[in-house]
């Protein structure tokens, strides 16, 4: 009696257990020809206990096993040791199963094999189920390869357990940066704030444009959501605890060249947009110039009526003068009602970055033929200020105008604009400067006077400057002029955060 059992468990207790097993229990000589099988074996094989006792067990093989795998099965055999496999079998009726069988040599007290022992279950179902799973994570796996999109499955931790062939394509783009960290940050930043609480099926975020730099400095825009999905657990004690974890599945759909068409339509409609406001001014600055220059000689003539009027003298000529200036504030008050207004725009909130980034875009063609070099320094993240976006850049405009103009001058070297913007707890600060000749000390005050001007080409009026100083102060805020380090000009702008 095996010590491994206890004294009151007989024999015939075995038999039972063996007998009533729902696993094809067979027990063969060393040529495995069969001495023993249970119900079980007949339930799975077709052949009856009768049939089965003194025939081989290689009645059940059925041809379709390559012979390399009995060679190892009977390999590890030999060598007293257990095999387990699968096998194709063939039932009595010639159908055909998939087994998963275990033989065991079974070993006298000196160590030798003396009988084998088969055991095996039918695994046909299970196989198919399996070979389902497989085909299905294939066909899945090659859709979501072949997917024009990037994708991947992040876990609680942002890590990537899953991803596609684009999403390992836009790796290799990012200088292997994790797309899933960059695409990630870029959207919280958007967002302002985390990504809300995982709930299964439903969007973290939804149609996201981000923005993401490529090693070689190509920005490439995506279009992202991420939607929360649910994974089972597979650990063994997730079985019945059903422990799970909410992924996120994110996918990012490149919108560059959407993103490029729609800035080259907003840059067309932006230059329409600056040129119509360009010629307003002229016309407003002309019109206001015209009212500044007669007013000079209407007031002299104020005074001069006003002094004949006191001493009651003159009178022919007095009232003539009288008829004269009431003909002249008529006509001045004809030219005031027809400045033009400001344009009706809304305050809102302006991000002067964005603002400087358009007009060194619509620079740009008259900076390269004029050899212009840009160094362009804005803070990385600027505060908004309130404020009319369209005249803020019809300012900026001007002044980056002005500069290019002044470094436009013929045989003039140096043709250097530096342009940054800064910002601390109370103002935005924009300086642009130039290389070019610069505005003397006696004329820097002068330069915002309207009409002012140092340039000697003709066709300027002058009133850039003015009009740029009018919108800073409409703003709250101003602008100084001071001679750059090499002795072009710097224009500094100020504008508060917060107005009164
Ligand atoms: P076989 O002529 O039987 O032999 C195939 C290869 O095995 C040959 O290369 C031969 O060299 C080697 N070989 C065969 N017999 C021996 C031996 N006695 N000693 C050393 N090498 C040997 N097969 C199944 O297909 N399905 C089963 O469910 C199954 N259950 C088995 C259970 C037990 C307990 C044992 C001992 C064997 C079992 N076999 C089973 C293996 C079976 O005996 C055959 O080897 C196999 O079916 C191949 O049969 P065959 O007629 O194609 O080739």
């Amino acid at each position: 009696m095996s010590p491994s059992r206890r004294p009151d468990i007989p024999d015939s207790v075995f038999e039972q257990v063996v007998e009533q097993a729902d696993l094809a229990v067979s027990i063969t000589d060393l040529d495995a020809n069969i001495l023993y099988v249970n119900p079980a074996f007949t339930r799975i094989t077709g052949y009856e206990a009768s049939a089965a006792v003194g025939a081989n067990e290689s009645m059940l093989s059925h041809k379709v096993t390559p012979p390399a795998v009995y060679q190892s099965l009977w390999g590890k055999l030999t060598a007293r040791e257990s095999w387990a496999g699968r096998l194709v079998n063939r039932r009595a009726d010639g159908g055909k199963y998939l087994a998963d069988v275990v033989i065991t040599p079974v070993l006298d007290a000196q160590g030798k094999a003396v009988r084998y022992l088969g055991l095996h279950r039918d695994v046909t179902e299970l196989h198919r189920l399996e070979c389902e799973v497989r085909n299905q994570k294939a066909l899945i796996e090659s859709v979501v390869d072949a997917a024009p999109v990037v994708m991947a499955l992040l876990d609680g931790e942002d890590s990537v357990v899953l991803d596609n062939h684009e999403y390992k394509k836009l790796m290799g783009d990012l200088g292997m940066v994790e797309p899933a960290t960059a695409i990630l940050d870029a959207v919280r930043a958007d967002m302002g704030h985390g990504l809300g609480t995982a709930k299964e099926g439903s969007h973290a975020f939804l149609n996201r444009e981000v923005r993401i730099d490529t090693r070689r400095g190509r920005a490439r825009w995506f279009s992202c959501s991420g939607i929360w999905v649910r994974r089972d657990g597979s650990d063994a004690d997730s079985f019945f605890g059903q422990q799970n974890s909410v992924f996120l599945l994110l996918t990012a759909m490149e919108i560059t060249e959407q993103r490029a068409q729609q800035e080259k339509a907003r840059m067309a409609a932006l230059r329409a947009m600056l040129a119509e406001e360009s010629r307003i001014d002229s016309l407003r600055e002309t019109l206001a110039a015209a009212v500044f220059q007669l007013e000079g000689p209407v007031n002299m003539m104020t005074s001069v009526l006003g002094t004949m009027e006191r001493r009651g003298n003159g009178l022919p000529a007095g009232a003539a003068l009288s008829e004269a200036l009431n003909a002249a504030r008529s006509a001045l008050d004809s030219l005031r009602a027809v400045i033009p207004a400001n344009s009706d725009e809304m305050p809102t909130a302006v991000n002067l970055n964005e603002a400087l980034h358009d007009v060194l875009d619509l620079a740009t063609p008259r900076m390269l033929a004029g050899g212009m070099h840009v160094e362009w320094q804005p803070q990385a993240v600027l505060p908004a200020i309130h404020g009319y976006p369209n005249r803020l850049r019809a300012m900026l405009k001007a002044l980056v105008d002005n500069a290019i103009e002044a470094m436009n001058t013929k045989g003039w070297r140096e043709r250097q604009l530096r342009v940054t913007s800064s910002a601390n707890a109370e103002a935005v600060e924009v300086v642009i400067e130039d290389s070019g000749p610069g505005i003397p000390a006696s004329a820097r005050l002068k330069a915002f006077e309207p009409f002012f001007t140092t340039r000697k080409n003709g066709g300027h009026l002058g009133t850039g400057l003015s009009s740029a100083q009018q919108v800073a102060q409409d703003h709250g805020g101003g602008i100084e002029l001071e001679t750059a380090n090499g002795g072009g000009c710097r224009v500094r702008v100020v504008l508060p955060l917060r107005r009164a």
